[in-house]
């Protein structure tokens, strides 16, 4: 039977780079295509529990269909997973996103999240970005990475709850030259509000500030990507923190119900 391939993003449907990657996977299997109707950028793991989600068939640029949705990625892949794609998908893909996808950032990308919920629904998926914000001819060296990383996961699986965040240099795909198996690396932002003041002399804030530049530990997706390797992090929902669990059970946790009165 032939593979069925899922694919989302964060950029919105009509985002370049969902295209370059849903041309490239086309050759695996059937490619269904369900991803947000506008930009979702850096709208981390949530899910739309409360309003209705609305999803409408649309054209891509080379004509062929696909699903927009008002929702998030993780939306649109639990969607895909249940509806769109007609049986259980092989693959969930999410990408191809413009800019970066490292490190501690990871919890605030839609594109990675779109992967998470794929990995939730224990089906093999992985996230794949460039590491540029200028859009471009950029896309080609990843979209042919997501070809074949997609074909060893067809092939191999992955453990439970595991995916694989990969990040591309934006560099012609002669340049590339090593592909690096990373970890997340710390991507610290130094953190910078900027409060303004709108016409109606109400304050507002935007945040920002420059991207992290330290982090550059041995062994890291953030080292891989500042030396133009292409970088590749197997990642685990489980958020647990196994090596603190040995110092916090030297809390007197079980204090709380022994010596503290219910009407505390
Ligand atoms: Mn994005």
């Amino acid at each position: 039977m032939n593979r069925t391939i899922l694919i989302t993003n964060d950029d919105g449907v009509h985002a370049p780079g969902i295209l370059a990657l849903k041309q490239s996977l086309s050759v695996l299997g059937d490619v269904v295509v369900v991803a947000p109707d506008r930009s979702r950028s850096a709208c981390g793991h949530g899910i739309t529990l409360h309003k209705p989600l609305r999803v409408h068939k649309v054209r891509l640029a080379d004509g062929d269909t696909a699903y927009s949705s008002s929702g998030l990625p993780t939306d649109c892949v639990h969607i895909g997973v249940m509806q769109m794609c007609g049986r259980r998908p092989d693959l969930v893909v999410s990408g191809i996103n413009l800019g970066a996808n490292l490190g501690w950032e990871l919890t605030y990308s839609g594109t990675v999240a779109g992967a998470m919920e794929g990995a939730a629904f224990g089906i093999p998926s992985f996230a794949i970005s460039v590491t540029t914000y200028e859009d471009g001819d950029i896309y080609e060296p990843a979209a042919r990475f997501a070809r074949f990383i997609g074909t060893q996961l067809l092939e191999r699986g992955l453990p439970d709850g595991i995916f694989l965040n990969v990040n591309v240099p934006a560099v012609p795909a002669e340049d590339i030259r090593e592909v690096c198996l990373t970890r997340l690396g710390i991507r610290r932002y130094p953190g910078r509000v900027e409060t303004r003041t709108d016409p109606m002399g109400r304050s507002y804030y935007w945040l920002g500030g420059d991207l992290p530049t330290d982090g550059l530990e041995e062994g890291t997706d953030v080292l891989a990507i500042s030396q133009g390797k292409l970088s590749v992090t197997p990642v685990h929902l489980d958020l647990t923190a196994h090596a603190a669990l040995g110092e916090v059970a030297r809390w007197p946790l079980g204090d709380f119900l022994d010596k503290t009165p219910a009407s505390a």
